[in-house]
């Protein structure tokens, strides 16, 4: 059972530079499944070393189960790690890789070899327990590298990418595993992805990063329904959210021939940014209020496919068509958005304005 809290968490790994983890606040709740997420080099892996004791932190400071853990050493915090590269000790069978780290804190033989088979029984890896390393497929490894982490029933589980080995079919599969192992376990869990979808689908409630700084921390549903940003728009989502810069006149925005009502906040303005998610832009007539654009790719996923192509103006759209309609490249659309889901971001600071 345990809380993490982030207090003005920074790192500077060069002073001349911005720091790569800057100021950050996070709260997390006792078995909580929190997400970091964003783009290569914006700090998660280096936030998730600091909560683990593996990088100093230099500023602020952070709390497991309201206990300042900034200056204690990682072996003290209670914390067990899963890397992506799940380095297993290749001569070790699956039992001895995964009971090691018991044995060698001194646990006896009988009652590491208990923990070790109730993982095993969790994660499925019963069978396997005689094995070396290389007899197993990248998943069971996977698994293996968990069950090391299991075993010592740490107050926090933090994850750096642990499937970004594993291929596309087993990532699926692999994801809702842990994430429903999480849930059984209750341990609290802090986990690192590039990959916005694994974030989404895996997290209780997902921190978005861009440049070392926290951008938004939401569920799931909020950070699609209502990011913060510009950059949490696009970032959320795929394919991404659109974007168009469009001019403001007496109140409305005209997106094409289609007009948006802005809020009132922004009398004065001139430009917008307003954004809507493929899903929320409608093929319709000719004749009707819209905006034009050439198809020049298609995804046929099945289900669904997505269409995507330039506007007169140079602008690029994608949007969602559902099975019962289909297009083809050099086809020309006419997109109309759905009033309800189109969102408004300041041309300048990129910050939601409704
Ligand atoms: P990725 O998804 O590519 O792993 P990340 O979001 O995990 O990226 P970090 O690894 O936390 O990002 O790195 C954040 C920033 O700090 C980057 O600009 C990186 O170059 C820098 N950085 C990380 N480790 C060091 C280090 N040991 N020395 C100097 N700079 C570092």
């Amino acid at each position: 059972m345990a809380t993490v809290r982030f207090a003005g968490a920074t790192r500077r790994f060069d002073t001349s530079s911005a720091p790569a983890v800057d100021s950050l606040d996070i709260d997390i709740a006792d078995g909580e499944f929190l997400v970091l997420v964003g783009p290569s080099g914006c700090g998660k892996s280096t936030s998730l070393r600091m909560l683990a004791g593996l990088e100093p932190v230099d500023e602020g400071t952070i709390y497991i189960d309201d206990e300042d853990m900034t200056r204690v050493a990682p072996r003290d915090r209670d914390v067990a790690m899963v890397f992506q590269n799940y380095a297993l000790y290749p001569t070790m069978t699956v039992a001895q890789n995964m009971g090691f780290a018991l044995r060698n804190a001194g646990v006896s033989r009988a009652d590491t070899r208990k923990q070790v088979e109730e993982a095993a029984r969790i994660l499925q890896l019963e069978d396997l327990l005689g094995r070396k390393p290389s007899q197993l497929s990248g998943g069971q490894r996977q698994r293996v590298a968990m069950g090391r982490a299991i075993v010592r029933r740490p107050k926090v589980f933090c994850m750096d990418e642990p499937l970004s080995n594993l291929d596309a079919k087993l990532r699926v599969s692999t994801r809702g595993e842990i994430a429903g192992l999480q849930r059984r376990l209750g341990v609290t869990t802090v986990y690192v992805t590039h990959d916005q979808v694994e974030a989404m689908t895996m997290g209780t409630r997902v921190a978005v990063l861009k440049g070392g700084v926290l951008q938004q921390i939401a569920a799931p549903r909020e950070l699609y329904d209502r990011p913060v940003n510009a950059f949490v728009a696009g970032f959320i989502g795929t394919p991404a959210m659109n974007l168009v810069e469009v001019p403001v006149d007496g109140g409305r925005a005209m997106v094409g021939t289609a007009g948006v009502d802005v809020p009132a906040s922004l009398d004065g303005r001139d430009r917008i940014l307003l954004g809507a998610r493929p899903e929320a832009l409608r093929v319709v007539g000719e004749s009707e209020p819209g905006m034009e654009f050439v198809v020049d790719l298609v995804e046929e996923l099945g289900a669904e496919s997505f269409a995507y192509g330039s506007t007169e103006s140079g602008e690029r759209l994608a949007i969602r068509l559902d099975r019962a309609h289909s297009t083809a490249v050099g086809e020309r659309l006419r997109v109309r958005h759905l009033d309800s889901e189109v969102h408004a971001f300041d041309t300048e600071t990129g910050l939601r304005v409704d």
